[in-house]
């Protein structure tokens, strides 16, 4: 293939790479240990309603059912609210809808890449904002370069992936404020933040854009669902150039019956998975040469006087965590999903044999 039929703003990128993964314990992508199908209600009632489900017609392109259902849980109205393939393709269409090639995105970091590669690929200029040393991202710091660029786009993760660092919502709104343009805040991981969400500030912006999923706290990573909340004017801006049947009928199903059962569900996943994720920085941060941030994730940043080697020892106990290879910011530092108290503590047995052989 001819090098110049590549859209030029693609011709010297790397993609969002998903490893491939050899190891059976899997927590390299903060995906919940939780099966949807282990709640006999909900599987009965999806099971139940597949059967009955038109596999030949389209699905509704607005999906208006499952937007309904997601109004009741986030306590908006369901033209606020528009759902797709995951948070991922919510970020996608936001970009697709605001950024014209040259704008200005901005970002700290590290954050999840993937609002930089798809900034990228529309050719927009990211502005990067580093965290502290100690993965702090600074409130005041930020607010000076958003006055500085005045970005088109700015994004927030909250809380951070992958540093679990989290900004509360009167920082936030501050910070929307001082926007000139959209302000995106991904909420990936709220449900285990335990904090307010900024949805309930939604009619006091109209420059805020709020990405949800239910890919971790309701466990549902496989079915690719994910929403974003806005004012209803942004919802249809960020809805024009949505494929007409982005989400499936299968996926528009799985989520209403999910959302139906929300309370069983997120009052089974969440408060454990949080134990875990304490349990696992209480007692790594009692491990010599073991740096652990705080989180309010489902998951834990750690950073070790050798991260490859930690990388290896985990792989050979069968463990799969994130590694972010020569990335300076993130230099011998891992990401580990918090799930069940039995993998926590093979990762413990592995982080104390390597503490060990470090004072050797
Ligand atoms: N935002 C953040 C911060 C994430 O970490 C992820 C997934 N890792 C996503 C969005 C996308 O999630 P999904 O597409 O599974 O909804």
């Amino acid at each position: 293939m001819k090098q110049e039929w590549l859209r030029k703003t693609i011709r010297s990128f790397t993609p969002y790479k998903v490893p491939e993964i050899k190891e059976h314990i899997v927590i390299n992508a903060n995906e919940s240990p939780y099966d949807i199908f282990n709640f006999p209600d909900v599987k009965k009632d999806f099971l139940t309603r597949l059967a009955k489900l038109p596999s030949y017609h389209y699905p509704d392109p607005f999906a208006n059912t499952l937007r309904k259902a997601l109004g009741r849980y986030v306590s908006a109205e369901y033209n606020e609210i528009l759902a797709g393939n995951g948070g991922d393709e919510m970020i996608q269409l936001i970009l697709n809808t605001f950024i014209d090639e040259g704008d200005t995105i901005l970002v700290h970091v590290p954050t999840f890449d993937v609002y930089e590669i798809d900034g990228q690929v529309l050719g927009a200029r990211i502005v990067k904002v580093p965290d502290s040393e100690d993965f702090k991202r600074e409130g005041e710091t930020f607010l000076e370069a958003i006055r500085k660029w005045q970005p088109k786009v700015t994004f927030i993760c909250n809380p951070n992936n992958p540093t679990g660092d989290i900004w509360p919502v009167s920082l936030i709104e501050k910070m929307i404020q001082a926007s000139p343009g959209i302000v995106v805040v991904d909420e990936a991981y709220m449900e285990f933040s335990g904090q307010e969400s900024m949805i309930s500030r939604l009619h006091s912006h109209d420059n805020l854009i709020v990405i949800r999923t239910l890919s971790k706290a309701f466990g549902l990573a496989g079915f690719r669902l994910g929403y974003c909340v806005a004012n209803a004017d942004i919802i249809n801006a960020v809805s024009l150039t949505k494929p007409s049947y982005n989400l499936n009928s299968f996926t528009q199903l799985m989520g209403v019956v999910a959302l139906e059962h929300s309370e069983e569900i997120l009052k089974h996943n969440v408060p454990p998975t949080i134990a875990v994720r304490d349990y696992l920085i209480e007692r790594l941060r009692t491990i010599k040469g073991v740096e652990v941030f705080p989180s309010a994730a489902n998951f834990i940043l750690v950073r070790t006087y050798d991260g490859p080697r930690y990388v290896k020892t985990l792989s050979e106990a069968d463990i799969c965590v994130r590694s972010y290879g020569n990335r300076a910011d993130l230099a011998n530092c891992l990401r580990i999903t918090a799930t069940t108290e039995y993998v926590a503590n093979k990762i413990l047995k592995v982080f104390q044999k390597e503490a060990s052989h470090e004072d050797c």
